[in-house]
């Protein structure tokens, strides 16, 4: 019993809100090559979250594993931890999930369809049974009632729902944007009404039409490009931990509002952050591009859809179990270096 209650309050450290369950779910799709990924919502999301994919499908002799505490099949060695290319590589999101949630995945490598696998766990992420089901190539990973098992926050999910839906939805708009070569669908069934599309993409090339998509053609065409090379010193920490010596460079790439100076139209805030093409709030470097807009005598917050692309030796994820926090070694002397270019 007390081996179980620590693995439930360890695994509400991973997944703690919506926001998490739909990151690392998307997040697993993409790492499996997903070309085309869908997310459905029933009662926006207290019901069911359940993310389809197209990808690569979990191979048979992993089905003992995958919900197990630490499994991960994508970290191959140590230093794979500091230039990380998945957006996974703890192996904790779907043993969370199983002490959670009702969870279960159903899977099927290209040489199994039409036939995949329903794979049903226990709480603490042992395989309980596998079952042989219809599905295509790809994985769809179900949760069902978030939180059943910690009353306390599933009541204060039930009472933010609206907002936490919201927060949600943002995060799949930014997963959605940066995905080229990936369609995505959101829907979202609440009461009777089937199925809403909640938006779309439609397997892009290009960020731009993402965000046409996304937002629509009026947005994309009050947008200009963002292209900035950054460059400056690094603090005297980080030049301890560098052995080459050089100097940061960084380069930002995405779309941003044109300015409109002077004109009171607010639009609603807008802005997606990226580092390295993994959506992170940057809470400081939001206000950056805020408050060169406001120097500038322009009323309304910019839409921000910002990449910034730089060494992976110059940021931690791993400061937080749910890699939502990203630190920046340097980020007092990039938030100068971007005013300044900005
Ligand atoms: P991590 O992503 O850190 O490896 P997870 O707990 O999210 O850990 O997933 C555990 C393992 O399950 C992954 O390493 C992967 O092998 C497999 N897996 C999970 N989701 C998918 C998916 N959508 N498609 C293919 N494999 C998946
Ligand atoms: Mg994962």
């Amino acid at each position: 019993i007390e081996a179980r209650s620590v693995h439930q309050i360890q695994s509400g450290q991973v997944i703690t809100d919506l926001c998490s369950v739909a990151k690392e779910l998307v997040e697993n799709s993409l790492d499996a090559g997903a070309t085309s990924i869908e997310v459905r919502f029933k009662n926006n999301g207290l019901d069911l979250i359940e993310v389809q994919d197209n990808g690569g499908g979990i191979s048979p002799e992993n089905y003992e594993n995958v919900a197990l505490k630490h499994y991960t099949s994508k970290l191959s060695s140590y230093d794979d931890l500091t230039t990380l290319h998945t957006f996974g590589f703890r192996g904790e999101a779907l043993s969370s999930l199983c002490a959670l949630a009702d969870f279960h995945v159903v899977t099927a490598q290209a040489h199994q369809a039409p036939k995949a696998n329903r794979l049903d766990f226990e709480v603490s992420g042992k395989l309980q049974k596998t079952q042989i089901v219809a599905g295509q190539k790809g994985t769809t990973a179900s949760v069902g009632g978030i939180f059943k098992r910690l009353p306390v926050r599933r009541r204060e999910l039930e009472k933010n729902i609206k907002r936490e839906y919201g927060k949600v939805l943002n995060l799949l708009h930014a997963y959605a944007c940066i995905s080229t070569g990936v369609r995505f669908s959101v829907r979202n069934t609440v009461g009777k009404t089937k199925n809403v599309v909640v938006f779309s993409t439609n397997n892009n090339p290009t960020t731009k039409e993402n965000i046409a998509n996304v937002y629509g053609a009026k947005t994309l065409s009050a947008l200009i490009p963002l292209d900035l090379e950054l460059e400056f010193e690094p603090s005297h920490a980080m030049r301890r931990i560098e052995s080459d010596g050089q100097s940061n460079k960084i380069q930002v790439r995405g779309h941003i509002s044109r300015p409109v100076f002077g004109e009171g139209r607010q639009t609603p805030d807008r802005q997606l952050l990226f580092v390295n093409s993994r959506p992170c709030g940057l809470p400081q470097i939001a206000k950056a591009f805020n408050e060169v807009y406001k120097s500038f005598n322009v009323s309304q917050s910019p839409f921000i859809f910002a990449d910034f692309r730089m060494d992976t030796n110059a940021y931690d994820v791993n400061v937080s179990p749910d890699k939502r926090t990203i630190l920046l070694h340097d980020a007092a002397a990039l938030i100068e270096s971007l005013k300044t270019s900005l």
